[in-house]
């Protein structure tokens, strides 16, 4: 069965088609910027009989179907298509940012399922209703085809009550949801899978601490292969100090820089996603400008990686406590995790007391599978693992439907 997986957003559709009876990606691609009546671009790569293929489509994409409909014609074009028509799909595969703790597992998309998505856009405003018209436009696109969705948050909700409850007046929780829910968890769900299949061992025997070291960052604590804590909370803000965002802060900073600098709650909001973390203390998010930055001698970017790092470090340390000093692996995963050589070191530095020995010669070497970069005697394996969430949501999907070809 070939499986369409899409993540919608609220000006962008990414989508992969994957070919699930061999798990192979026959084609990826992004549209950008639908809705600007003066722009638009749709990049579509292929991988058909090993050879990688190329194709840019630039002019406006008024509304986000018609960006669907450009990516059909490219899927199904007689030359750099992957499937002769639609009816070659045989389910959609939506990432969901957030179900909040009705959702504990994927779902088939029905009415009630869409009222969740809606409901919860109160707690992810910026993803939920994008996310959401994805799954509209491939209704009205690929009418017949099922859709399944799969929310981020599903993984957390997995989390003990003392892992996922705020210290708040308990009628936050009750009347409001407010709790952590942890997110992420696609790609913590599986990275778990994908390390425990590395490790030869059962998932759910699996311990292990992942960091998911993107744009967005998280760490997760892994116990028995669920979701023993995460360092994303309500929102999409706490824990790591990210790219633009700020992570976990003292809480009372909030209202005094609404009072001091008369911020809305909108205001406030935007400052701690959208305009701190590493770009708020060097103006830069990307990982590669911060290191030239550093090898330029600039004293605001190497803070900047420094806050990055210690913020990992100092949640490596309370989740190595909380598996009592016995992971089965720490795994590193997402854009920085997988390629910055720099960033793990920094990571890893003087922690082989608690058996946290890195082999600097195996983080150097860049390869693309899973693969270890501790020494042969580190009692706690340090892990890459290339996270894949699409591969995860047409997993999903395919689990759903129950049946692979
Ligand atoms: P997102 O959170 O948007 O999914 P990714 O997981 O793709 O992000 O991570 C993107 C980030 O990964 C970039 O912003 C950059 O900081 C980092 N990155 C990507 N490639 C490299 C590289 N070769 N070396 C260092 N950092 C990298």
């Amino acid at each position: 069965m070939n499986v369409l997986v899409i993540n919608s957003g609220s000006s962008s559709c990414k989508y992969r088609l994957l070919d699930m009876a061999t798990e192979t990606l026959l084609c990826s691609g992004l549209a950008e910027r639908i809705g600007d009546p003066s722009s638009g671009c749709l990049v579509h790569e292929t991988f058909k009989d090993g050879k990688e293929r190329k194709v840019r489509r630039e002019h406006p994409f008024p509304t986000h179907v018609a960006a669907m409909e450009e990516i059909i014609a490219l899927l199904t074009d007689p030359e750099v298509g992957v499937i002769a028509d639609r009816g070659e799909i045989g389910a959609i595969g939506h990432r969901v940012v957030h179900g909040g703790v009705e959702v504990t597992e994927p779902v088939l998309v029905d009415e009630k399922v869409k009222d969740i998505i809606r409901r919860r856009s109160v707690l992810s405003p910026l993803h939920n209703p994008a996310n959401l018209k994805g799954i509209e436009v491939a209704e009205e696109l690929f009418p017949g085809t099922p859709n399944v969705a799969v929310f981020d948050t599903e993984f957390g909700t997995g989390m003990p009550e003392e892992a996922y409850m705020y210290a708040l007046p308990y009628d936050c929780y009750e009347e409001l949801g407010v709790r952590r829910y942890g997110s992420h968890g696609t790609s913590h769900k599986y990275v778990a899978w994908a390390t425990a299949k590395y490790l030869g061992k059962p998932l759910a025997e699996l311990d292990s601490i992942t960091m998911h070291l993107g744009n967005g960052s998280s760490m997760t604590c892994v116990r028995n292969g669920k979701c023993l804590d995460s360092s994303m909370g309500l929102g999409t803000v706490e824990g790591l100090v990210m790219g633009t965002r700020c992570g976990s802060i003292d809480p009372s900073i909030i209202p005094f820089l609404m009072e001091k600098k008369g911020l809305s709650t909108a205001e406030v909001s935007e400052l701690m996603y959208k305009r701190s973390g590493m770009l708020g203390i060097c103006g830069h998010t990307d990982m590669r400008d911060i290191h030239a930055l550093i090898a330029a001698g600039d004293r605001k970017a190497s803070l900047a990686l420094k806050l990055y790092v210690r913020s990992i470090r100092k949640m490596l340390g309370a989740y190595f406590f909380l598996l009592g000093g016995r992971p089965d692996a720490i795994v590193f995963t997402a854009g920085i995790g997988t390629n910055d050589a720099i960033t793990r070191a920094a990571v890893c530095e003087g922690l082989e007391p608690l058996g946290l020995v890195l082999d600097p010669a195996a983080n150097d070497t860049r390869t693309s599978g899973p693969r270890t970069i501790s020494t042969k005697d580190s009692r706690v394996p340090i892990l890459v693992i290339p996270t894949n969430e699409e591969l995860q949501i047409a997993m999903a999907a395919v689990q759903i439907l129950g049946k692979a070809s």
